[in-house]
């Protein structure tokens, strides 16, 4: 397998972006994806919720590296934590034109300037109706997208299927306990997925979980 540390230069980059992704998180995301990867070679990976394209450099740079390709998932119009009003809403991130928001540009500007585009393929529209006409099975899914326990619930149930046996999927923001955050990617993917039996809980880095499928 390749060297699990991410290109300093490349790493530079993700650090340089928007978003949400802690370091050692994306370390651990992109360590995983190098493992899914050798787990089940030549299957893509796929992100779903990539706002500026933070955690896609981590995965886009295990793609580069495996030679496969990462599918980023977004409708990219915010969750309902970055609207207006919201705790994480960015305001330069709205577009004046018709006023809501748009991080497309500013995730294309991301990937661009990594010099990932050759290994990062975005798919902008609501992570069901993707996930409704994808069939390749995956080495990884990255689950990252809407916080709500509706969102939450429809990413599970339309991509947890996708991910190959053998294949990884990760999942961020779980928080066991309540008063650490929100409870729906913790009740609505990660304790569904383990009460499936498809999968096992491979690793643990901050509030990211790192699952194989077992079954
Ligand atoms: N992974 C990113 C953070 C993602 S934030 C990082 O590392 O910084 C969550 C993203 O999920 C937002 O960009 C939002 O637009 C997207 N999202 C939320 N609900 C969605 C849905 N139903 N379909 C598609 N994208 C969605
Ligand atoms: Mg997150």
């Amino acid at each position: 397998m390749p060297d699990a540390a991410l290109d300093p230069d490349l790493r530079a980059h993700a650090l340089a972006a928007r978003g949400f992704m802690p370091p050692e998180e994306g370390d651990a995301l992109h360590a995983a994806a190098l493992e899914a990867a050798a787990a089940v070679p030549g299957a893509p990976f796929a992100e779903v919720g990539s706002y500026c394209g933070r955690s896609t450099i981590w995965l886009g740079a295990a793609a580069r590296t495996c030679g496969t390709t990462l599918l980023a998932v977004d409708h990219h119009r915010g969750s309902e934590e970055n609207q207006p009003g919201w705790e994480f809403h960015e305001p330069d991130l709205v577009d004046p034109a018709v006023g809501v928001m748009d991080t497309l540009p500013r995730f294309r500007r991301t990937v661009f300037d990594a010099g990932l585009e050759d290994h990062v393929v975005a798919a902008v529209g609501q992570s069901s109706a993707v996930a409704a006409i994808w069939s390749t099975p995956l080495a990884l899914c990255f689950i990252d997208g809407g916080h709500g326990e509706e969102p939450a619930r429809r990413d599970h149930d339309g991509w947890t299927p996708h991910v190959a046996p053998g294949g990884t999927l990760a999942i961020h923001d779980v928080f066991p306990d309540p008063a650490d955050g929100g409870q729906a990617p913790y009740e609505q993917i990660y304790l569904p997925a383990i009460g499936s039996g498809r999968f096992t809980e491979r690793r643990a880095v901050g509030s990211l979980r790192i699952l194989t499928r077992t079954g």
